[in-house]
């Protein structure tokens, strides 16, 4: 029996081919390659102005220095995310306000971001959780009417889109994440997109040193930039899966459907939101990941997740409500605040969904699920 993990990369022939051209051009740092796939990043896009680097997470810190953001500044964020989104607010001295996120789209709960509102509101940081969109319409209301910016995590939402729009080809900064766990890779890597050419420059600046030049070529440092820039080898694997991505998402969410067909039926887990109505295939499907009903079970979700485990399957926890983490206790933070991130957190599993995984794959999962389920059931 084949092991089954909850994710994988593809990557074709032609990428693997292109990188190994690449390794014997002589030319590895940020060059030709990156320049490729930030103008096929900005076509993709809409014709927004789009930066690659070396994470998301980086991409994310920088996006937030770039509108100033710091010291005594406030940013709000949902509860439920990666680690990654309320650190970045963290490393540049601001803090992190936590709002809890709809049970369904697991989404920030957009009717309950104006009360957590103040004076030292600088911007919203959502999460376009799963790949599934944020109510970008709701979003910039309540940005524009409090001249809030906004910096939106898209790190599981690259390839999907508002009403036809792709995430990332409007609104203020977005943020995309190419880990190999992401819908597309550069192995590790991510990308900003940009509504202010003014601001890129402020970007490029940050990404490499500091460093600009002259006509004449001659260098100056203006400000302590870091280094965030992409290597080329990792640009030709973007520009190879770049190329498929409309492609895999579209998979993506057949696999899903899938998943709907075959977990309707009792016991019933909680399912994830299925999209907006009338506008589901602006869904990526980044993951699949249902609530265990473990009132209903004699196991616990590590139980559940080892006899996963005994079938070959992988099963994977995204995430634990990010202000139970002693960091965010620090911040005063605790239990009961935010009911839903914390119900999502004891209780969600993401099971396998990546592109190259057949439906037979998708039925022997939710066949397992169900043998567990059976067997434990109170
Ligand atoms: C993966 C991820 C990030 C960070 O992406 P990196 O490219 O690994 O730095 C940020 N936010 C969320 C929600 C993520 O899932």
């Amino acid at each position: 029996m084949t092991y089954l993990p909850f994710t994988k990369p593809t990557l074709d022939e032609d990428t693997i081919q292109g990188v190994v051209e690449v390794l014997r051009s002589g030319w590895l740092a940020s060059g030709p390659n990156v320049q490729l796939l930030e103008k096929a990043l900005s076509d993709y896009h809409g014709g927004r102005i789009a930066r690659t680097l070396t994470s998301a997470t980086g991409g994310l810190e920088v996006a937030l220095q770039v509108c100033g953001i710091g010291h005594g500044d406030e940013v709000i964020t949902p509860a439920m995310s990666f680690a990654a989104t309320p650190n970045v607010i963290m490393r540049v001295g601001a803090r992190p306000v936590f709002v809890d996120v709809d049970l369904a789209t697991r989404n920030l709960d957009l009717g309950r971001v104006e009360a957590a509102i103040t004076p030292r509101t600088k911007a919203i940081m959502p999460v376009h959780f799963a790949g599934l969109p944020v109510d970008m319409d709701a979003l910039y209301a309540i940005a524009e009417q409090h001249k809030l910016r906004v910096i939106e995590d898209a790190a599981h939402a690259v390839g999907s889109s508002w009403k036809g729009r792709k995430i990332g080809s409007f609104g203020d900064i977005v943020s995309f994440s190419f880990h190999p766990n992401k819908n597309m890779t550069t192995i590790e890597g991510g990308a900003l997109t940009f509504a202010f050419a003014d601001e890129v420059k402020q970007f490029d600046l940050l990404r490499f040193h500091g460093i600009s030049r002259d006509a004449e070529g001659n260098m100056d440092v203006s400000l302590a930039g870091g280094k965030y820039n992409l290597s080329d080898v990792a640009a030709r694997v973007g520009l190879g899966q770049l190329g498929q991505l409309d492609g895999f998402n579209a998979r993506r969410r057949e696999l899903a459907g899938h998943y709907f067909q075959h977990l309707a039926s009792d016991p019933a887990c909680l399912l994830p939101s299925r999209g907006h109505a009338g506008d589901e295939a602006g869904h990526s499907w980044h993951m699949f990941a249902p609530l265990l009903p473990l009132d209903s079970l004699s196991i616990g979700r590590k139980q559940f997740i080892d006899a996963m485990h005994q079938r070959g399957i992988g099963v994977g926890i995204h995430y634990p409500a990010l202000h139970l983490f002693s960091l965010y206790r620090e911040l005063g933070y605790k239990e009961g605040d935010f009911p839903n991130a914390e119900r999502i957190g004891r209780e969600t599993v993401t099971l396998p969904l990546f592109p190259a995984m057949t439906t037979a794959d998708v039925e022997r999962v939710c066949a397992a699920l169900q043998e567990i389920f059976i067997e434990a059931r109170k």
